[in-house]
Order: structure tokens, then sequence, then C-alpha cells
């Protein structure tokens, strides 16, 4: 899958480098693109962002450079979105949507945002990371592509799966522990030393339903109602649950 950023800071993007999406570039399942809005600034001090009509603090972003960025990288032809706190708050559902997409072009606003009519003459779509604010796209742009990246085949080792994670599977992740057995005096569960994968996984199917219950009631709620083809013994353990609340 193919990223084309446009941004006024293209060097914030070294941290994509790193970790899973750096090696995810290096197996050539996605592509980045970062494109500096600056290189098509049209004016000759490289301007691109101007005091806003009708007054008001900060500068915003100008359309022309935007249009020419947009243009540079073929944009008529794709999804675009524009990071924003006005847009649809990515989710689970959007991000298994956008993963589907052959490449998708990533506009990050600055100073007070956009002008509006890039938004309108692109058909651009606003997403936005959460009910905060900051201080440029540039970091809500590489949630996305991380979260967008860690859902295409052959990013996470055949091990590990996107679906059995906090949320995507519904639930909460139970509690993990590693080496060594004791640490200041805390010990592993006993339970997850045993060998008997059929209780480890039922403690764990328990844990997960206990902490989604005290963190996070309405996750614990829509899975109750949307998980009534549980197995023999995992309906057990979620009637029991349900007794303890
Ligand atoms: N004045 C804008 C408003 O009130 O909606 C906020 C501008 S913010 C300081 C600068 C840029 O950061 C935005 O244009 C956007 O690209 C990005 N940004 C800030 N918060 C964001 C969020 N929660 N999700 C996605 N992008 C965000």
């Amino acid at each position: 899958m193919r990223f084309d950023v446009l941004t006024l800071f293209p060097e914030m993007f070294s941290a994509v480098d790193a970790s899973m999406t750096g090696r995810a570039m290096e197996n050539g399942i996605i592509e980045l693109n970062v494109v500096n809005i600056r290189d098509y600034s049209n004016d000759k001090h490289n301007k691109t962002d101007d005091t806003p009509y009708g007054g008001g603090p900060g500068m915003v972003m100008m359309a022309d450079p935007v249009f020419g960025a947009l243009r540079g990288v073929g944009a008529e032809n794709k999804r675009i979105v524009y990071m924003s706190p006005r847009g649809r708050i990515i989710d689970k559902a959007l991000l298994t949507e956008l993963a589907e997409e052959p490449s998708l072009v990533v506009l990050c606003g600055h100073y007070e945002g956009m002008d509006q009519r890039v938004l309108d003459a692109w058909d651009i779509e606003e997403l936005s990371i959460g009910d905060y604010i900051l201080t440029g796209g540039e970091l809500p742009a590489m949630v996305l592509i991380d979260a967008v990246s860690r859902l295409l085949p052959g990013v996470l080792s055949s091990k590990e799966s996107a679906l059995e994670e906090s949320i995507y599977s519904g639930l909460l992740e139970f509690p993990q522990y590693t080496r060594p057995r004791e640490y200041e005096g805390r010990e592993v569960p006993e339970i997850l030393l045993s060998g008997d994968h059929r209780k480890i996984d039922l403690w764990r199917f328990e844990e997960s339903l206990k902490l989604t219950a005290r963190q996070r009631p309405d996750l614990f709620d829509r899975f109750v109602k949307e998980h009534c083809s549980l197995a023999k013994d995992e309906k057990k353990v979620m009637e029991k649950i349900l007794g303890m609340l």
C-alpha cells in the first residue's frame, strides 16, 4: 500500500522508518512518499500560510501550494484524507476499510488549519485521532499509517494476529508476563506455568472479561450482546463473570 503524505514538516516522518513500519517498508508491503508542501509554493519566499480572512489568531495554510502538492502525487485518482480534529474519529471499522485501498493521500494541517477550498475542491475526508488538539497533522498521520499497516497481510508475524489484540478481539487483552518468574516479591500466576493450554486459554479469557467489564463497560456490554455463540466452557466463564457484576 502506498502512502503519499503532504506536510510542511517532512523530517518528522523519519519515525516511520523504525520498528514495524520500517520493516514493512523494507519488505515492500508499504511505500511512504513524503512530500514537502513548501516545494509547491509559487511565492518567492516559499510562503505557505497567511492570515485568516475575517480576522482571528494564527495562520491558515494557503490553497495554492496544497493544490500543487496534491496534483504532484496524482491525487485526482486516489482517496485523500486530511488529519483534522473536526473529522470522523478513526476506529477499527474505518481502518479495516482503509487497509483495502491500494494507496492513500494523507494531508497534514498546521497552524490554524487549511483553506477550506482545498477540502471542498478535492472532496477530502477529515479524520481525527481523538477529541484533543495537536500542533500539527504529522503525529496523527503517523498514527494512521501505523494502525493501517498492522492490518496489511505480512506486516505482523504469522504468530501474531491483529484480530487477537485489545479492541479488535472485542475485549481488552489479558495480563502478560515474562521472565523472571518472581520479581520484587510478585509471582507470575501459577496457571501460566502449568503447561495446560486449555486451562491457560480459559484463564486468559476470564481475565480479559474481568478487565473489560472494569475498564471498558461499553465494550463489555457489546461483547455480551454479540457473543451468544461461545463454546460451552467459555460460556460458563462468561456467566461466572456476569454473576460477579
Ligand atoms: N484550528 C483547528 C481547529 O480548531 O479545528 C485546529 C488546528 S491544529 C492546532 C493544527 C493541525 O493539527 C490541524 O489542522 C490538523 O491537521 C492537526 N490536528 C490537531 N489535532 C488533531 C486531531 N485530534 N486529529 C487529527 N489531526 C489533528
